[in-house]
């Protein structure tokens, strides 16, 4: 099967750097699949789930937006912030979502919405990417 070289990248780190089967990533025209010889392509991501197909196994990421560029031979992800699975501090991202919901709830004056809405949508990404857990796709027997 023809694989392509990932590479997602932060300004403060590679996150992820590999030979994957596919892509699918939160494009802002919606779901993006990337499969290896893609036409050359670059367009913005949402924050949302990048998931990655490799071998069989899915992996996903929680990223907070950035830019997709695909070429016939690789896929660079420029992420804002991206987080593996397991590197996902539960924690801190459930203290983020219930400060975000309460500064939106209480109509603070002088609450910035936006982003508190924004604030809220990446802990919300962030939790249901740390419940996620590698899985094996069904292989179909013949
Ligand atoms: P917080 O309020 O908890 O800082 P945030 O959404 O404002 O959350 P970001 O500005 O998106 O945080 O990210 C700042 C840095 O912290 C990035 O490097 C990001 O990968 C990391 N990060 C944020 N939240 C988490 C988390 N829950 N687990 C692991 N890393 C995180």
């Amino acid at each position: 099967m023809a694989t392509t070289r990932l590479d997602v990248v932060t300004a403060e780190r590679e996150v992820f750097s590999d030979d994957v089967d596919e892509v699918v990533a939160p494009g802002v025209e919606g779901q993006l699949g990337i499969l290896p010889h893609h036409a050359p392509l670059m367009t913005t991501l949402l924050p949302g789930e990048l998931l990655i197909k490799k071998g069989g196994e899915e992996f996903y990421l929680a990223i907070s937006g950035g830019f997709i560029e695909a070429r016939p031979d690789r896929i660079i992800v420029l992420a804002d912030t991206a987080e593996r699975v397991e590197e996902i501090d539960i924690a801190r991202a459930e203290e983020a979502k219930r400060r975000a919901e309460e500064r939106l709830v209480e109509g603070i004056p002088g609450v910035d919405t936006a982003r508190a809405e924004a604030a809220l949508r990446r802990s919300l990404i962030r939790l249901r990417v740390a419940g996620r857990r590698r899985r094996r796709r069904p292989t179909i027997q013949v």
